[in-house]
């Protein structure tokens, strides 16, 4: 029997990039599109030796035109996801999560292939309740710095549910909170790769507003996990579900364990917050453990280990 075909968008970026691997681990036959927007070639280059590999260099605000013959799956989750990558072109990340969405979902209807959207804790806002299960609504700016990002998504959401209701496409949602581990970029700005790397080379570490703001920080491979618990479990048709580490922490404790575990002599510097900067983030991963069987794995300390190491490389 043929194995079973995934089409991944976004394949080359950082989560993107553990999703394949995974799945090429798995047997699957993967076919990554990405236009390398915010993703690498060097992301992927380990992978394109695999007979099951294939890469599209493609954007998908545009409808994908290549027969890959019968799809069986398609994992969206192209769209820039750091704060001053989904800044920089904002059209360009509502399209990707609108439009793009469109195009992929009908991709996904016509080979009657189930679907999985990568949203995000986003949706959320500056959340009023914490933490934030799926069935809270949000506080979003729909106008602001974020708004693009934030509001891209939701309307990313939007459209998978009337997709659920008007063809009965099997589709999946997946609320991504802050993830982090080897291959994100170095220079996306995101918290992670900034400290560490400011760490590292004895830079001043850059706390924006008070540090007193929080997030949960998961470590790729078990994000990776929940994604494909997600996408392979039955009867998920509909569904939308947080993944995420519930360990919260404020950014000033996470720029001193990470201090401590680089030995860097760096100090702490206070600088603007940007606008809309969420001020709580934790996710309620009650559902994920129920419906999946899922809950994260890798310690902080352990995930921020290896994430250092690569970034010595
Ligand atoms: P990333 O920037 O490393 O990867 C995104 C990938 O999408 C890149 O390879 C980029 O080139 C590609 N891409 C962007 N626009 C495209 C387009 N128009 N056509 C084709 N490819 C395009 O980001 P990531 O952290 O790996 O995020 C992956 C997904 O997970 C995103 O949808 C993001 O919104 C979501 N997410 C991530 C996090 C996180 O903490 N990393 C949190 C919440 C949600
Ligand atoms: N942050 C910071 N210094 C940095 C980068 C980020 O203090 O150099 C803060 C940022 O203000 C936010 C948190 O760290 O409160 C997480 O930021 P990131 O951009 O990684 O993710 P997001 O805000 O999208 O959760």
């Amino acid at each position: 029997m043929q194995n079973k075909k995934v089409l991944v968008t976004g394949g080359a970026g950082f989560i993107g990039s553990w999703l394949c691997e995974e799945l090429l681990k798995q047997n699957y036959r993967v076919i990554c599109v990405d236009n390398l927007y915010t993703g690498t070639k060097e992301n992927i280059t380990h992978l394109k030796k695999d007979k099951n590999f294939e890469f599209l260099l493609h954007d998908v605000i545009e409808p994908i035109k290549k027969d890959f013959g019968k799809l069986d799956y398609v994992f969206h989750l192209a769209s820039p996801a750091s704060v001053p990558d989904e800044q920089r072109d904002p059209i360009k990340t509502l399209l990707v999560n609108s439009a793009g969405t469109l195009n992929l979902l009908e991709l996904a209807r016509k080979n009657n292939a189930r679907f999985l959207f990568t949203s995000t804790s986003e949706v959320y806002g500056s959340p009023a309740i914490s933490p934030q299960p799926e069935t809270y609504w949000g506080n979003v700016n729909p106008i602001g710095a974020r708004s693009c990002y934030d509001e891209g998504k939701r309307f990313g959401e939007a459209l998978g549910i009337a997709h659920v209701k008007m063809y009965s496409t099997d589709i999946r949602i997946a609320r991504i909170f802050n993830t982090y581990g080897e291959r994100n970029k170095k220079d996306d700005g995101r918290v992670i790769p900034n400290f560490i790397n400011q760490a590292l080379e004895g830079k001043p570490i850059t706390i924006y507003g008070s540090g007193k703001q929080t997030r949960s920080l998961c470590y790729v491979s078990d994000l990776v996990k929940g994604l494909m618990y997600l996408m392979f479990s039955k009867n998920l048709a509909g569904e939308v579900i947080n993944l995420g580490n519930p360990l919260e922490k404020t950014v000033l404790e996470i720029a001193k364990i990470i201090k401590k575990l680089t030995h860097s002599s760096s100090n702490l510097v206070f600088c603007p917050l940007p606008p809309d900067d969420p001020q709580r983030r934790c996710p309620d991963i009650t559902k994920a453990k129920k419906m999946l069987g899922w809950q994260p794995e890798v310690s902080l300390e352990e995930g921020l280990k290896r994430t250092i190491e690569w970034y010595k490389t």
